[in-house]
């Protein structure tokens, strides 16, 4: 039997694309009441039809995650809501590319607003509600990029090794509270972001060439699919990872564990 977050509130931000729509499948298959916050409206929308018979369980909200307005906006209309938060898993990131060289300030600060100023601010408004009752979890998307890099990914890594910065700190202050913060770091995931790097990067290649080769780079000979990371977000939320808080957990088919050097004949 699964876990059962019956009664739980669960705001998943990206969530209506990619890892963020694989964790809320598994948060409706584990009875929780799921907010979808996404910049992406029509993919919304056919999210909302999609779950439109789980009426009750199901709702979602247009929001710039990085606009500080729009993210107090939306936490206070699922407060109204609801009345509660007990889980936020913040999904909505960018993938951008450049070198230390080449990199724009214009796309360094998009990344970082984009992919840590909006946990910061997720965490603002949400942790209050979970202070008020002395519980709550909180799971960053982060990456494997955070502890080991490529080329020309200098303000994606950055932006990554951010969050599990934030995440510590963020889970020292609350932890008094008995508010849990932890951070997710996958390797390659089956999303319309990667997918977009593989087309960007495929030269003669077809996507799905590109996605089987940089699957053959994981030891476990592929690469993750949204509802694997989905199943780890679940754990993190639930009472099952009670005394777990401020870790930086790596899911990533054993691709960080490797010396990328073979020996000959292997
Ligand atoms: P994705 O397929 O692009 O989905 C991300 C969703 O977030 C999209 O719907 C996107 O909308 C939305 N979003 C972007 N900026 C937003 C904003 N400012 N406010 C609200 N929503 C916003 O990406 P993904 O691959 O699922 O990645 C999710 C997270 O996992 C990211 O933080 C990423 O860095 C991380 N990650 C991904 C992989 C991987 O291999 N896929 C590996 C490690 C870590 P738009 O499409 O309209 O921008």
């Amino acid at each position: 039997m699964g876990i059962d977050l019956s009664g739980k509130v669960v705001i998943v931000t990206g969530g209506a694309k990619g890892i963020g729509e694989g964790c809320v499948q598994k948060f409706l298959d584990s009875n929780a009441i799921v907010i979808s916050f996404d910049l992406d409206d029509s993919s919304l929308a056919i999210q909302e039809s999609k779950h439109a018979n789980l009426e009750s369980s199901f709702s979602s909200h247009v929001v710039d995650v990085s606009n500080e307005a729009q993210v107090e906006d939306a936490v206070t209309k699922v407060l109204a809501a609801h009345g509660r938060i007990d889980g936020l898993i913040n999904c909505a990131g960018i993938q951008t590319y450049g070198s230390v060289t080449d990199t724009t300030e214009e796309i360094w600060d998009r990344t970082f607003n984009v992919n840590v100023k909006s946990m910061f601010l997720t965490a603002k408004y949400v942790a209050p509600a979970m202070i008020a009752q002395k519980a709550g979890s909180i799971v960053n998307i982060s990456s494997v990029q955070s502890l080991m890099s490529q080329k020309t990914v200098v303000a994606y890594a950055a932006s990554k090794g951010a969050i599990n910065a934030l995440t510590r700190a963020s889970a020292i202050d609350l932890a008094i509270s008995g508010v849990r913060v932890n951070a997710i770091l996958p390797g390659s995931v089956d999303t319309p972001m990667l997918r977009t790097s593989a087309d960007m990067h495929r030269g003669e290649k077809s996507i799905e060439e590109v996605l089987a080769d940089w699957g053959a780079g994981h030891p476990l000979g592929r690469i993750a699919k949204s509802s694997e990371i989905g199943d780890l977000a679940v754990f993190l939320i639930s009472d099952e990872s009670a005394f777990i808080t401020g870790q930086s957990i790596v899911i990533d088919g054993g691709l960080s564990i490797q010396v990328p050097v073979i020996l000959p004949g292997k």
